[in-house]
């Protein structure tokens, strides 16, 4: 445990203050793109002296490190422990370096996180994720969860029915995966017999999918887990230029924040700060980061901030759901709407087995936007598209063109970007919105 998750505001704050000073000065010295940033100030960058300065520092976009991206590097290549890339979802792919610190740090960092997650040195842990493929999460949970004194499975994404097998032969006690990869164990579990709540499996901490709605209640995704199982979910969050994950408690009720690793500010489109529960960019600055620091960087990811103390004594702030991507927002029919408002809604229709959500530019350059969903063989098609079509319009106030495509169609479209993360949002616009 951190002694900054129980402490007072006025400790994480001056905790936090302390640690900018050298963090800047390490950018002043070793970073080629910071220097740049820095010389155009019209003040001295050692001016920024608390985490309320930063906003008078610009933000640093996801465009900044994808043409930049080695003028990030603060140390010598030799001293490079691991190269890790994001996934690509939104561009071009962006490298990561890390240094041995940086790779122990990460590994502290999911520490905590597991540990926040209820988790015990007597649990067995299932890891139902990519381990290579220069994916950052796979090692950072693998050493994490080795650092809580726990015990790991590496199975790997895919493969239902040994996954299955395994949780009968090994008895793990925890699973990791993307959630609606645990509705398709839940529903493969099902037809082969297979009783879950027989099985050792009390918790599952989930991965790259949102769990919660904006009221931080479970959503359909998650209702469609623990429905008929009795399994507890825990969602964390992270992307790998953060090199930082947010992980719930016991209580659910937002992703803690680790403010040992990581300062992070809500904010509006100019780059300003945004009091808690209001819905901004979450934008970070990295701290304990050697190879590649980020300062003022724009996540993308559209969420909320909590400040009260939450009621598994943790003081730290909590982090809502993400709500969207900023570059994924579409303008469809007059109404501004993110991919995850569609995704909401298809999870509550039970007999919706996968779907791909596409948009596209018409000729007059607005957004167009198309859902294709699988339905189970043998499903009546036109009440499920009634009902379907119903749910849109209650949920997004608007209706999208919407298709039937046989599973493996569906699943195929998936697969066609980044293999690590099967996309159920593909962004075909010519103009997006700006980072
Ligand atoms: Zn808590």
């Amino acid at each position: 445990m951190s002694p900054l998750e129980h402490a007072s505001r006025e400790e994480i704050d001056a905790y936090q203050n302390t640690a900018l000073e050298p963090l800047l000065a390490y950018l002043q010295a070793n970073s080629p793109f910071y220097q740049r940033r820095f010389a155009a100030l019209d003040f001295e960058v050692a001016d920024i002296r608390t985490v309320a300065d930063l906003a008078r520092l610009p933000t640093t976009s996801k465009q900044d490190l994808q043409e930049h991206n080695w003028d990030f590097l603060c140390v010598p290549r030799r001293e490079v422990a691991e190269y890790c890339s994001t996934s690509g979802t939104l561009g071009r792919p962006v490298t990561i370096a890390l240094t041995a610190a940086d790779l122990a740090r990460l590994h502290y960092n999911e520490y905590l996180s597991f540990a926040c997650a209820d988790g015990r040195p007597d649990d067995l842990y299932q890891l139902m994720l990519t381990l290579d493929r220069q994916f950052m999460a796979g090692v950072a949970y693998y050493g994490g969860i080795r650092q809580t004194g726990a015990s790991v499975i590496r199975m790997g994404p895919g493969n239902l029915a040994a996954q299955l097998d395994t949780i009968r032969q090994l008895e793990p006690t925890v699973l990791v995966a993307v959630p609606s990869f645990a509705v398709a164990l839940v529903a493969h579990a099902r037809t082969t017999g297979f009783d879950l709540n027989t099985s050792s499996v009390r918790r599952i901490v989930c991965i790259g999918e949102s769990i919660r709605d904006e009221q931080l209640q479970p959503n359909a995704l998650a209702r469609r887990i623990t429905d008929g199982w009795n399994v507890r979910l825990y969602s964390t969050y992270a992307s790998t230029e953060k090199q930082t994950a947010f992980t719930e408690c016991g209580h659910g009720r937002g992703g803690h924040h680790q403010p040992e690793l990581l300062i992070f500010e809500i904010v509006d489109e100019q780059g300003q700060p945004l009091p808690a529960g209001q819905l901004g960019e979450l934008t970070i600055t990295t701290l304990g980061v050697a190879g590649m620091p980020l300062l003022r960087y724009r996540t993308g990811d559209i969420c909320t901030y909590d400040d009260a103390p939450c009621a598994c004594g943790r003081t730290t702030r909590r982090l809502g759901p993400i709500v969207g991507r900023q570059q994924q927002l579409l303008k469809y029919k007059g109404t501004s709407i993110y991919p995850q408002a569609v995704f909401n809604v298809l999870h509550t229709v039970p007999e919706v087995m996968a779907y791909v959500v596409e948009a596209s530019s018409s000729d007059l350059e607005t957004d167009e936007l198309e859902i294709s969903v699988a339905l189970p063989a043998g499903a009546d098609e036109a009440a499920v598209l009634a009902r379907l079509r119903a749910a849109l319009r209650a949920g997004l106030r608007v209706l999208p063109a919407l298709w039937v495509q046989p599973l493996l169609d569906i699943l195929a479209r998936q697969q066609a970007g980044d293999p690590r993360k099967p996309a159920r949002f593909i962004d075909r616009r010519r103009t997006r919105p700006p980072f």
